[in-house]
């Protein structure tokens, strides 16, 4: 059985879709137009509460959650040998991700970017 799209109501809904494209196009629209007018207004584009730190588009909280979750994602990947871009693969020896994404980071990004995902020596 085909659905309807729950918004429109009238374009038929892809397989595993919540919405048809045309409202998916609306609604990411709708999310670009919100986060500008936070932006031009100096609020938080995550909470659109607090307002912005100088120099980022997010407050000082969602900024600690943002990094929080980032970090402890990439720690509980370190812990299990993982790879931490990918989550995935084995990481290379010596380094923090995997073949298949050091070479990515390496194509995508400059050589700062893949010296940092190189296990630290110090520790
Ligand atoms: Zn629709
Ligand atoms: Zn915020
Ligand atoms: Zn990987």
């Amino acid at each position: 059985m085909i659905e309807a799209c729950p918004k429109c109501k009238k374009n038929q809904l892809q397989e595993g879709e919540k919405l048809c494209p045309s409202c998916r196009n609306y609604a990411k629209e709708r999310m670009r137009a919100m986060r500008q007018r936070r932006k031009t207004d100096g609020k938080c584009i995550i909470c659109g509460r607090n307002p912005a730190t100088k120099g980022v588009t997010y407050c000082s909280s969602c900024a600690v959650d943002c990094t929080q979750a980032v970090i402890g994602r990439r720690k509980s990947l370190e812990i299990s040998r993982l790879c931490i871009l990918c989550g995935r693969n084995q990481p290379e020896d010596g380094l923090k991700v995997c073949g298949e994404c050091s070479e990515k980071a390496h194509t995508k990004y400059n050589k700062k970017t893949t010296e940092a995902l190189k296990v630290s020596q110090e520790a």
